[in-house]
């Protein structure tokens, strides 16, 4: 495949099909309503470490849910298998901050993906590690390769001062008991890992182990192991784009995860990564033309892993 001119090609025909403010930029968190309503990048990372961009890809942005894969990551490679007994796997067709599942499920959130599920993910992480900022930083830099990786201070006391649903939803998982730590402590974590800025080359980088059973390409260290690597691809593909995972496998059919703040990552197993980035999102809180940029993109070259 010409991938340069696969991406030229998409980035042309998300212009002309959708013009200009195309979806609506997440303004419950205020910060991230500054957003430039018209920014669209990608990038594509493949195996062998080439990297293909086209637009803003160089651009940094606030990864949001996406850093949701990370911390799963993190939590599994501590807690093992015992954090499947505190959250679930399955997809929750509620929205991504939705509370309604958790008084009829003992406090045990449908999965990781969304809101409810990462707090507890973020909840173990504080269990399993003195310095749990440092080491989901540390992680981040190591994977993409970029040093300077770091909070966005605004937005991060955007979230603080807004958060009223994670707060919500973090005192009504404690009340379960499926809170081990102090739950204004989760939460500062948890919004620590939201306001993380990325670009798109960063984050396809981050996640190359899961196109490569848990390794990293470049390196060959292994990140996590085989069969996890495979799990945390399932969970991507069936809850990685909240209610819309069904809409994703159909249309782009690969495991992705998507934030609010507008950026989507895919994974092609053994073959490369993708991630997207426009901050105008449909109405489940996905990024509208990053969303139709993968169903191009997988139409175009026939990567699907089905
Ligand atoms: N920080 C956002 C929130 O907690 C993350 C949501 C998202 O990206 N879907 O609401």
């Amino acid at each position: 495949h010409d991938i340069p001119d696969i991406l030229k090609t998409i980035h042309a025909e998300v212009r002309e099909r959708f013009g200009q403010h195309a979806g609506k930029v997440a303004d419950y968190i205020p910060a991230l309503a500054q957003a430039s309503p018209d920014a669209f990048g990608m990038a594509v990372v493949t195996l062998d470490g080439d990297v293909h961009t086209v637009g803003e890809a160089h651009a940094p942005f606030s990864i949001q849910s996406i850093s949701k894969v990370h911390t799963l990551t993190l939590a599994l490679d501590k807690a093992g298998d015992d954090l499947w007994k505190r959250v679930g796997r399955e997809p929750s067709g509620d929205p991504f901050n939705s509370l309604i599942q958790l008084e009829h499920e003992n406090g045990i959130p449908r999965n990781p993906f969304i809101n409810a599920g990462a707090i507890v993910v973020a909840d173990v992480i504080l269990s399993h590690y003195d310095d749990p900022e440092a080491a989901l930083l540390a992680f981040l830099r190591e994977r993409s390769g970029n040093p300077d990786i770091g909070r966005d201070d605004e937005i991060w006391e955007s979230e603080r001062k807004s958060g009223y649903r994670n707060v919500a939803l973090a005192n009504f998982i404690r009340s379960f008991d499926n809170i081990e730590n102090d739950v204004q402590a989760v939460l500062d974590f948890y919004y620590f890992q939201c306001a993380l800025k990325m670009n798109c080359i960063d984050l396809a980088r981050s996640l190359q182990f899961l196109a490569c059973r848990g390794k990293c390409p470049s390196s060959g260290e292994q990140v996590t192991s085989i069969e996890r690597a495979r799990r945390i691809n399932a969970v991507m593909m069936t809850c990685g784009t909240y209610d819309a995972a069904g809409e994703f496998a159909f249309h782009v059919g690969l495991p992705a995860k998507s934030g609010v703040g507008g950026g989507i990552v895919a994974v092609v197993p053994h073959v490369m990564n993708l991630c997207v980035w426009s901050p105008g999102l449909d109405q489940k809180g996905n990024s509208l033309l990053g969303g139709y940029a993968l169903h191009r993109f997988t139409r175009m070259t026939g990567l699907s892993v089905f």
